[in-house]
């Protein structure tokens, strides 16, 4: 078992269909251990992107990321970082588009800053991720990762 982080990016959250139809996905595929809307702030959107940081897309990106809330979640799936970067499809929105449509990414994706979605990308970034977005969240008690073990069942979290 694996724990990921999982972003929905704010243009998302203004879209009901698009945001019912995510949880819904998410809700047939994963262990929902924890979730809230988050308001990001520009500076926790720049820690959390700070390996971007000087690329031509860092501003706009992190100032995206802090121009409404996001809806967070940490999710448990077996290989679950790939499996919910799978569904997400490619970061960029134009190749999301022709080469996996039914993706997030595909279907809700706007533009490659407005593309729908972040998932980690490692365990080490998960673990990473969580602590900042997530920095109540238990990490040596409850998480499968630091502990090798499966989160008990107490410990999911019903999608609102
Ligand atoms: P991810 O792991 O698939 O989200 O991709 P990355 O870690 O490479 O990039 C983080 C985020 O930066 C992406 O989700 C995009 O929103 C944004 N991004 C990456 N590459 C580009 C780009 O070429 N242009 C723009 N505008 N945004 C980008």
């Amino acid at each position: 078992m694996e724990i990921t982080l999982a972003l929905l990016k704010p243009h998302v959250l203004r879209n009901t269909y698009a945001l019912n139809q995510i949880k819904a996905l998410i809700g047939n595929n994963f262990k929902v251990l924890e979730a809230k809307e988050v308001q990001i702030t520009k500076e926790l959107s720049e820690r959390f992107y700070a390996e971007h940081k000087g690329k031509f897309f860092y501003h706009r990106l992190t100032s995206f990321m802090n121009s409404g809330p996001c809806y967070a979640l940490i999710l448990q799936a077996d290989a679950g970082i790939q499996k919910w970067r799978q569904l997400m499809g490619p970061t960029k929105v134009f190749q999301a588009v022709y080469t996996e449509p039914q993706s997030i990414r595909g279907m809700y994706g706007l533009s490659d800053t407005r593309n729908a979605c972040h998932g980690s990308d490692s365990k080490a970034s998960a673990l990473r991720e969580i602590s900042i977005i997530f920095p109540e969240y238990k990490m040596e008690k409850d998480t499968p990762q630091a502990e090798g073990q499966v989160a008990p069942q107490s410990q999911q979290t019903k999608l609102k």
